[in-house]
């Protein structure tokens, strides 16, 4: 023990060995880890010979190299996922980004006049255009537009909201939380499976600024429920002379009930009379994160005035981003932008995607695969309903478990995520592209070597 302990390599000698690889304080910082754990595994009799301690560090040299955001293989199924960073853009759309990015641009100058001009102005028209609106501001993300509109419209006095719709929408986001943050009053009606509309009725008083109302984007309740829908509750604004605002969430552009998908698009609500309405640029709309907001000339108008807009303001990148997909609407090409096109395609799409999949992981021999018709819910943090059947690759290791074969993946290049079910790692190519196929058994058999490597190290 004492001579594999001598045997360590100097940090000094690990530099020599790495150096023009990588900065010389990273390889310094990787050399002190590895070398630590050997001797710790080697005083704890784990470890019997020095072999791998080079290709480890290497490899540990490699990881700390790349950008820790990159990109990951979505094999969840979840089209809407948050975690893995929303909605993927259309081509188009980064193409508008890279025009904008690498030169300068017309962001806030006005090429006709010459004069100054308007970032919002740029998005303006086509929005209203899509939706029917009067007016259109855009700001970083829906979560900023609640609070501007709040804020904007209610500050100092009260927002009557269903006790139903006091949701929480991924972690940080909780509509009360916000509201007070922003300066109202939240005055609560109903309870968490009823409200009438003689509740939002009776709360309705001196101090009254909004009705607001919220789409339940990430949950749905059934049984004995009930709640006003937003032509009813429109009616009750118009006759009080308060504004109704929802926040609708998923900014669902093109209405996609005919393929029965049952969320509300900005026209609609429009359309049943909600004053303003807001929601993602990232989620249904497929586009880059944005908070929309649309509605009333004369309450926009309040809201673009608000000094909070400027801390809220959408980035040129972004901006760019959603005006090239939302002229994918304009076009008629919706069924193009990444999101949509994922959640619309057919099972035989997806089953034809999964044979090559698997075709392509035969040669890998230490798994084993199969193809597995499942049914997946595609939104993470919209339509919590929808179950659309879908295909998978199912994989199964004889000596891992799926969690770990699970974890293995995760950390391979690229990332692989899939989900576990019944003893199964199944790979979902619902929200898997087919650019990205080719990349998987690359990712796998990556992701075993470094197993099959570490298993033969440490008996
Ligand atoms: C997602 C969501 C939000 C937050 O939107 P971000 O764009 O994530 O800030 C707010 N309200 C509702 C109803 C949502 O679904």
């Amino acid at each position: 023990m004492n001579d594999l302990l001598r045997q360590l390599p100097q940090i000094s000698k690990v530099i020599e060995r790495f150096r023009g690889t990588a900065p010389e304080n990273l390889i310094k910082k990787v050399a002190r880890q590895v070398i630590e754990k050997y001797r710790r595994e080697i005083k704890e009799g784990k470890r019997k010979s020095l072999e791998g301690l080079y290709p480890e560090i290497e490899r540990e040299i490699e990881k700390l190299k790349k950008p820790r955001l990159r990109r990951v293989i979505n094999a969840t199924g979840i089209v809407i996922n948050t975690n893995l960073g929303r909605s993927p853009l259309h081509p188009e759309a980064l193409e508008a980004i890279k025009e904008v990015a690498l030169g300068y641009s017309n962001l806030e100058y006005d090429l006709e006049k010459g004069t100054r001009g308007n970032r919002n102005a740029h998005i303006e028209e086509i929005l209203c255009e899509l939706t029917g609106s009067e007016s259109a501001f855009v700001v970083n993300n829906n979560a900023g537009a609640v609070y501007l509109v709040l804020n904007t419209l209610a500050l100092d006095r009260e927002v009557v909201i269903s006790r139903g719709e006091l949701v929480e929408i991924g972690g940080s986001f909780r509509i009360p939380d916000i509201m007070s943050r922003s300066g109202s009053i939240l005055r609560e009606v109903g309870t968490t499976n009823k409200t009438r509309l003689k509740d939002y009725e009776e709360a309705i008083g001196e101090n009254t600024a909004l009705l607001m109302k919220v789409h339940r984007s990430n949950f749905y309740m059934e049984g004995f429920v009930e709640e006003v829908p937003i032509k009813e509750l429109s009616k009750l604004a118009k006759e009080k002379g308060i504004p109704l605002y929802y926040d609708a969430g998923s900014g669902l552009i093109h209405d996609l009930k005919n393929y029965g998908l049952d969320e509300p698009s900005f026209s609609e609500c429009l359309s049943q009379g909600a004053d303003i309405v807001s929601g993602s640029g990232d989620k249904l709309l497929g586009g880059p994160q944005a908070g929309i907001i649309l509605g009333k000339k004369e309450l926009i108008e309040r809201i673009k005035k608000n000094p909070m807009s400027r801390a809220l303001r959408i980035d040129k990148l972004t901006l760019s981003a959603l005006e090239a997909t939302l002229r994918l609407y304009a076009e008629g090409r919706y069924s193009e932008i990444p999101a949509l096109n994922m959640i619309l395609q057919d099972e035989k799409t997806i089953k034809k995607r999964a044979l090559k999949l698997k075709r392509k992981l035969s040669s890998l021999k230490e798994i084993e695969v199969s193809i597995l018709k499942d049914r997946a819910s595609p939104g993470g943090g919209s339509l919590p309903k929808l179950e659309l059947p879908t295909y998978c690759v199912a994989i199964t290791h004889p000596e891992l478990s799926p969690d770990k074969l699970s974890e293995l993946l995760r950390n391979s290049d690229p990332p692989l995520i899939g989900r576990v079910k019944e003893g199964k790692l199944l790979l979902d190519l619902r929200t898997v592209r087919d650019h990205e196929i080719d990349l998987i058994p690359r990712s796998i058999s990556q992701a075993l070597r470094d197993t099959t490597s570490s298993r033969t190290r440490s008996p």
